[in-house]
């Protein structure tokens, strides 16, 4: 069979294309659902898909169930088993992308009540090369949009309906022709992009902005603040930051699953640092995708091989 799409869904393995939910479902019309967005990055030299951190994923993916009252039937262990099954069956060569989405599933409008909703979990795989341009800078905007707070829905989980706030961040700044938005949180200070993290280099330290400012907790930035820690000696520094050190920072960059490890170039038309590749990011850069394809011995704990199919 040829590599193709396939989703994990009510117990079975079919092609994404056959998942189908009816539109009385309650997540479709509430967001009261939680996802994740894990890769599986192909290594050519020993024909392996490494798929990053899956424990953590559904860790978080498991503690969104908990606040929306999910009850899923499946352990950190089981998902990432079948988040495994669905790489290899899925057959491809090349990076992919798991989305793992838990849905509150009865098909009743007008119920705003969780505890009377059931829940389902589906895992979905698709290929994905570069969210961002992974050779270029981006050029950034601050957002008119306020990132949300967790005094609003958690912050720190992936819980679909707090997407929108993305959602209308990042289309503002693509449609005004920026790459990405930065939000700030009600306080006025640095939050993060729209679906990324954010550091920033001033003097040689490293600086991001703590899980309080309302901050998606990202496997993607732990990896990076231990990767600096352990490899470049650098602790990274976590307190609120305002717009105006973004501005004038020696490196900003900006760190997530999908968007790997992006340097900002600009924001609000004004150029950060050079304008180019910074010199830490782009030694933790190359760092981070030697270890997120399971080219660092050091660092294999944190990947979860799947041997290629010899046939695709
Ligand atoms: N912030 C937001 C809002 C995100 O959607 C993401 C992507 N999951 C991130 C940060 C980065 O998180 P991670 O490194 O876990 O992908």
């Amino acid at each position: 069979m040829p590599p193709q799409p396939l989703a994990f869904f009510r117990g079975e393995f079919l092609p994404l294309a056959d998942a189908k939910v009816g539109i009385a479902t309650h997540a479709l019309h509430y967001g009261t659902a939680v996802f994740e967005g894990i890769r599986a990055n192909w290594n050519e030299d020993d024909s392996t898909l490494y798929i990053f951190r899956p424990r953590e994923h559904y860790e978080r993916l498991l503690r969104g169930c908990q606040i929306l009252r999910m009850d899923i039937p499946y352990s950190v262990d089981d998902l990432c088993r079948l988040s495994a099954e669905l790489v290899e069956r899925s057959g491809y060569h090349d990076d992919l992308y798991i989305r793992p989405l838990a849905f509150k599933s009865t098909e009743r409008v007008a119920n705003l009540k969780l505890h009377e909703l059931d829940a389902e979990l589906t895992i979905m795989t698709v290929p994905l090369g570069a969210y961002l341009d992974v050779e270029a800078v981006a050029r950034c905007c601050t957002s008119s949009w306020r990132r949300m707070e967790d005094t609003m829905i958690p912050t720190g989980l992936k819980i679909s309906g707090l997407y929108v706030n993305s959602i209308l961040a990042k289309t503002e700044a693509v449609l005004a022709g920026f790459d990405e938005a930065i939000l700030l949180n009600q306080d006025g200070h640095v939050a993060e992009g729209s679906g990324e993290n954010i550091f920033m280099v001033q003097d040689g330290r490293l600086f991001t902005p703590p899980i309080t400012d309302n901050v998606l907790p990202g496997i993607t930035r732990d990896t990076i603040m231990k990767m600096a820690k352990s490899e470049l000696g650098i602790e990274t520094e976590e307190r609120s930051i305002r717009r105006s050190e973004l501005y004038l920072a020696d490196e900003v960059f900006m760190t997530g699953t999908a968007a790997h490890l992006t340097p900002v170039g600009e924001i609000d038309n004004m150029k950060i640092g050079s304008g180019a590749w910074g010199p830490i990011a782009t030694e933790l850069r190359s760092l981070y995708f030697d270890v997120i394809r399971g080219r660092n011995a050091k660092y294999l704990d944190w990947c979860m091989p799947v041997r290629a199919k010899v046939s695709a």
